[in-house]
């Protein structure tokens, strides 16, 4: 396999550390609010990715994280916890926003069907192994002390932007404007920080530990580095995350765990891009997002959002539009649609069908081996459902292709369309323009030949559905 490897801005020839497993950590969700449809394109690539490496032939090993603490409002460890403001936001403790939001991501990346990866860490519950890996950074004198917490002296660590050889010039601007003055460096970030001083008879915060430097709680980026190490080792074959992430939070994710380990900590680093909405990042600060639950309640299926996802390459922009949404929509429909209508009897194959099987077979995986080129493969679906190979091969074969795309298309397969015989399904629709033309006779009429031939019609608002006489 293939990958844009963005440590070396190349395309390079995936070689993991022990073949054929290949370790792999995403960043996970922040769970303080609702993932919006930008956040899941990223877990869309992380999905396929981990798809594509299981197809052919690695035994993966992933892990995502869920942040649920530390993350502050700005990235320059500044403001809130995220968690707090959303504890205050709800009236509920930073703990119960925490299970809440993880619950509804689970439930919306399964919409999505998107395969969690087996390994899903709580930050919350790493605090002694981020502890650890700060008491081990303060031995090896990266650290320094403020008022507000314990940080990580980025002078020390040679070529600290160079070294990471990601995207210098972010380095310089953004993020890191906002100015802490006790920092030595802009760039120095905090590994812990402390409580703030509580009001009279109360408590500053509703998540915080004991440290050797005080009572507070972890950095954001430590926990990545902790969790990572403890599951995966020092050296991670491939890391994943949104382009946003890598001029701080993985820039800080690289020199804290190579200062600690003096070992490389990720060899291919995978970082997807935006969605845009209006032509601007869909983000929560710009208020131009949607949430899955947008998307469902103006009625379309969640895997259509899959769909529209996989038609771009995950390195280009996507932009998210309701006409785009719509389209793809209507191909995802089509492609079900088809899945239904492919008897299960199978003719006979010939050695040209056999060719071409093969073929496609292994256009698909090169394709998926080559940098996830999911918009080929969705047009190599396509040549499939137009190809003359029989029926129940065409299955299989789009089901095999399914396997990484995820679209679930099985499901057109047990859909009304393909059990229902064609005969009845014309009955169906006799009857409905009947009702339409409130010829109620007609209308009684054909429902019983439909009941004739062992079918029950039933008038629901979603349109007429059908259920086998039993
Ligand atoms: P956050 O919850 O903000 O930490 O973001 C979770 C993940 O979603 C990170 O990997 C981000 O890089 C990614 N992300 C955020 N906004 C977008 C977007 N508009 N398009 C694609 N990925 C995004
Ligand atoms: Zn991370």
């Amino acid at each position: 396999m293939k990958l844009y490897n963005s440590l070396t801005k190349k395309i390079e020839q995936l070689q993991p550390i022990n073949p054929p497993k290949v370790t792999m950590y995403t960043c996970g969700p922040t769970v303080y609010d609702y993932a919006h449809i930008g956040n899941f394109r990223t877990y869309i690539l992380s999905d396929i990715l981990q798809r594509s490496l299981t197809f052919l032939g690695y035994q993966v090993k992933a892990v995502m994280n869920i942040t649920d603490v530390g993350h502050l409002v700005s990235d320059a460890d500044e403001g809130e916890d995220k968690l707090e403001k959303g504890a205050r936001r709800e009236h509920k403790t930073a703990w119960e926003i925490a299970a809440k939001y993880t619950e509804i991501f689970k439930a919306d990346a399964q919409k999505l069907n998107i395969q969690l990866p087996e390994i899903l860490c709580k930050a919350t519950d790493y605090i002694n192994e981020q502890i650890e890996l700060i008491k081990t950074l303060e031995q090896k004198g990266y650290t320094y002390k403020t008022s507000d917490g314990l940080y990580f002296n980025t002078s020390k660590f040679a070529n600290y932007a160079q070294l990471a050889q990601l995207d210098a010039a972010g380095l310089k601007e953004g993020a890191r404007v906002a100015k802490n003055p006790e920092k030595k460096q802009l760039t120095d970030f905090a590994l812990w920080k402390f409580s703030p001083s509580p009001p009279a008879g109360g408590k500053s915060r509703d998540m915080e530990w004991d440290s050797p430097w005080g009572k507070g709680f972890p950095g954001w980026h430590v926990e990545c580095s902790a969790m990572a190490m403890k599951h995966l080792g020092d050296t991670l074959d491939i890391h994943v995350g949104g382009v946003d992430l890598k001029p701080v939070h993985h820039t800080n994710e690289i020199a804290q765990s190579e200062a600690a380990t003096g070992k490389p900590f990720v060899k291919y680093w995978v970082h997807g891009e935006f969605i845009l909405a209006d032509g601007k990042k869909m983000s929560k600060s710009k208020a131009n997002f949607y949430n899955l639950a947008d998307i469902e309640v103006k009625g379309f299926k969640p895997l259509s959002l899959r769909y529209l996802y996989l038609n771009a390459h995950y390195r280009t922009h996507a932009n998210f539009t309701w006409p785009a949404l719509m389209a793809a929509e209507k191909a995802y429909k089509k492609l079900l649609d088809y899945m239904a209508g492919l008897a299960k009897s199978r003719s006979a194959l010939t050695q040209e069908h056999l060719n071409k099987i093969d073929g496609f077979s292994q256009q698909f995986r090169d394709l998926i081996a080559d940098d996830l080129k999911m918009p080929e493969a969705l047009a190599l679906v396509w040549q499939v459902v137009k190809s003359n190979i029989p029926n129940q091969d065409k299955r299989d074969l789009l089901l095999d292709c399914d396997q990484v795309l995820g679209l679930n298309l099985a499901a057109g397969l047990m859909s009304e369309k393909a059990v229902v015989p064609s005969e009845v399904r014309q009955l169906v629709d006799e009857r409905e323009t009947a009702r339409q033309q409130k010829d109620w006779f007609k209308s009684d009429q054909l429902r019983r030949k439909i009941t004739q031939l062992g079918w029950q019609v039933e008038d629901t608002s979603a349109g007429p559905k059908l259920k086998a006489n039993s």
